[in-house]
């Protein structure tokens, strides 16, 4: 049996592997396709698509765009896109401009809280262009502020954290449009990372449907097997694809592994082929 990731993170915003040693780790994890689905930022796609060629390992690209709901962030993900992605770049732009004037305002909190932290050194952390909490994290764990990323994120960064600040990010229905016009997959990320009221998912998908919604990731790191269940259960009573991959990070997140998750993860060759298929029904967007 063959498994794929269609859930990842490089360089090119927070996770730590280049795009093309993501690639190679999928290959010796014996994936038979990866996708790199980085946050905000297409810029990690050539480098990951040149590296599976030489490889002969399927790659799907993609991308992670977070939208903002009255519960807090949902994630969507754009898989199968096309190369010329002009209406999607201006919204990427828009984003990692939000981001940088976060980060900016983040490591301020930071400095009047005592810590010894410049703008500098967290893009310096940063070896692509879309710069988030984590590169903030990484460098209070290199200077002992915290013994790690978690810490960081208990103690500064995350939401109860003594610098929190959210971030703006797109509506869902602008990133289920931008990434539906464009001809993508777009999928849920994740919907069960956060317990949700009774029936609110079910709405959030229906308000998602008309913009272009066309899949749900089922398979994720977080998600338990009822988790899952239930995925596949909203999949199956909305017509939506299923889709599964680690969300891995490379040492960011280091106990998630690709492809394989916390170890039991496994998302099988069927997946990519039943999503292939669905994108051949729907034919070119119009
Ligand atoms: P940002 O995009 O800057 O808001 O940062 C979000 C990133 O931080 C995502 O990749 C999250 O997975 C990561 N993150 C959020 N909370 C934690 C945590 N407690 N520990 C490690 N990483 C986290
Ligand atoms: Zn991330
Ligand atoms: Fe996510
Ligand atoms: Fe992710």
């Amino acid at each position: 049996m063959q498994f794929i990731d269609l859930h990842t993170h490089s360089q090119a915003s927070d996770g730590t592997d280049s795009p093309g040693q993501l690639v190679r780790n999928a290959q010796i994890q014996g994936l038979a396709a990866v996708a790199v689905t980085d946050h905000d930022t297409v810029s990690g796609l050539d480098e990951a698509e040149a590296a599976a060629r030489d490889l002969g390992l399927e790659f799907v690209r993609g991308c992670e765009l977070s939208t903002s709901t009255e519960l807090g962030e949902m994630h969507v993900l754009g898989l199968w896109l096309p190369r010329d992605l002009a209406p999607l770049q201006d919204r990427l732009q828009y984003l990692r401009r939000k981001r940088s004037e976060r980060n900016v305002r983040i490591v301020e909190k930071l400095q009047g809280l005592g810590v010894e932290i410049e703008l500098d050194e967290v893009l310096h952390e940063a070896r692509g262009e879309s710069v988030g909490r984590p590169h903030i994290a990484a460098v209070l764990v290199r200077k002992g502020y915290v013994k790690d990323v978690s810490e960081a994120f208990k103690e500064y960064l995350g939401y109860y954290g003594r610098a929190y600040l959210p971030k703006e990010v797109l509506q869902p229905e602008e990133a289920v449009e931008v990434l539906s016009s464009l001809g993508a997959t777009v999928c849920l990320a994740h919907p069960m990372l956060q317990k949700l009221p009774e029936g609110w998912l079910e709405a959030f998908i229906e308000r998602l449907l008309p913009c272009g919604l066309t899949a749900i990731e089922a398979y994720h790191s977080e998600h338990s097997e009822a988790a899952s269940r239930r995925c596949l259960e909203l999949a199956r009573h909305y017509g939506l694809g299923v889709s599964g991959g680690s969300d891995y990070h490379g040492t960011n997140k280091p106990r998630i592994r690709l492809g394989k998750g916390y170890g039991s993860l496994r998302v099988p060759y069927s997946v990519l082929e039943e999503l292939r298929e669905m994108r051949a029904r729907r034919g070119p967007p119009c």
